[in-house]
């Protein structure tokens, strides 16, 4: 089979790899899709501990070609997504129920070989099943689908609440679709990218959308922030954009390191709470529930699909306009 291995920063490679066999406990999965996330350039770059070589990709699905032994939850044939984190069960925050704090967390496709090649064996315990109408396209967005369902929880979002969602990339949307099943009474979507705009107009989840650059509108307006883009500026705006006793997620990955100038007194004034948001804490399986459900509209999110010998030069090109890419590897 092929895969994409990355090997040093700045160097991955597409190399002809054995097909692994299943152990004991896992299923050897063709993968049909896996989608590209902000952590796979942060791994490129070597802003993401991994240690090489490691085939990466962590956001995918596929069809089950062989089961190891003893495995009886699961059938050549079926169709699962997968949940790439693997706490350890025995750290302090695991045994608190805090799996997503796992201090020696691990993942498929950062510390085990992953998605980003034409087969992929993964523990059971990973697979979650797919609903007969659900495709495998859709399925690769289980699990940005599962993290933002851990961003909504942490909202706290009320019906007929004003709601505020900075940026519309693939996160953002999601978590604006999500913010209007869970019961939004105004929803507004900021993105500096006309494109993603008028994405989120079309598909007709918002009420409005704003250019950040030319609207201030949103002082004091919104009852919830998610900041979905991850950089000091917007995080800082999800302050401005709260109304007095708003509930902020900042759900953005901010680069480590990177320090905001914030006035402690306005989170004094309007009583703010600020709460982070990280990965999928058992929400994977309400993530496939919700794509059962039918009422989110995931596919349109999904405006490239490349091939795994375009994935290198893909990642290490600046990040364009598409909300979604994903890596057809077949
Ligand atoms: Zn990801
Ligand atoms: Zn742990």
């Amino acid at each position: 089979m092929r895969a994409a291995v990355f090997h040093a920063v700045g160097d991955i490679r597409i190399e002809p790899r054995e097909v692994p066999e299943p152990g004991k406990g896992e299923v050897l999965v063709r993968v049909a899709a896996c989608g590209i996330c902000g952590t796979d350039r942060h791994i490129l770059h070597g802003e993401f501990d991994v240690v090489p070589p490691i085939i990466i990709g962590h956001e995918y699905s596929g069809e089950i070609t062989a089961v190891g032994p003893d495995v009886t939850d699961f059938r050549v044939g079926e169709r699962v997504a997968m949940d790439p984190n693997m706490p350890c069960g025995v750290c302090r925050p695991c045994q608190r129920g805090q799996v997503h704090l796992c201090d020696n967390l691990t993942a498929l496709g950062v510390n085990y070989d992953g998605g980003f090649a034409e087969y992929s064996v993964v523990p059971t315990a990973q697979c979650y099943k797919l609903p007969e109408h659900v495709s495998l396209l859709e399925g690769s967005l289980a699990e940005p689908l599962a993290c933002c369902l851990r961003g909504i929880q942490q909202a706290h979002i009320q019906p007929g609440d004003r709601v505020a969602v900075i940026g519309g990339g693939a996160i953002g949307q999601i978590l604006a679709q999500l913010a209007r099943l869970t019961g939004a009474g105004k929803l507004v979507l900021s993105d500096l990218i006309e494109e993603r705009r008028s994405m989120a107009e079309q598909l007709g989840y918002v009420d409005e959308t704003v250019d950040p650059h030319t609207s201030d509108a949103l002082l004091g307006w919104a009852d919830v922030v998610l900041e979905a883009v991850g950089s000091v500026t917007t995080t800082q705006q999800a302050l401005q954009w709260a109304a007095p006793g708003a509930t902020i997620v900042w759900f953005g990955v901010t680069p480590p390191g990177d320090m905001a100038a914030i006035e402690p007194n306005l989170v004094f004034r309007k009583e703010l709470t600020i709460r982070g948001a990280r990965i999928n804490p058992f929400t994977h399986t309400r993530a496939i529930a919700m794509l059962d459900s039918g009422r989110l509209n995931l596919e349109p999110l999904i405006t490239k699909r490349i091939s795994l010998d375009e994935l290198p030069g893909f990642l290490a090109a600046a990040p364009g306009k598409d909300t979604k890419t994903v890596v057809i590897p077949a």
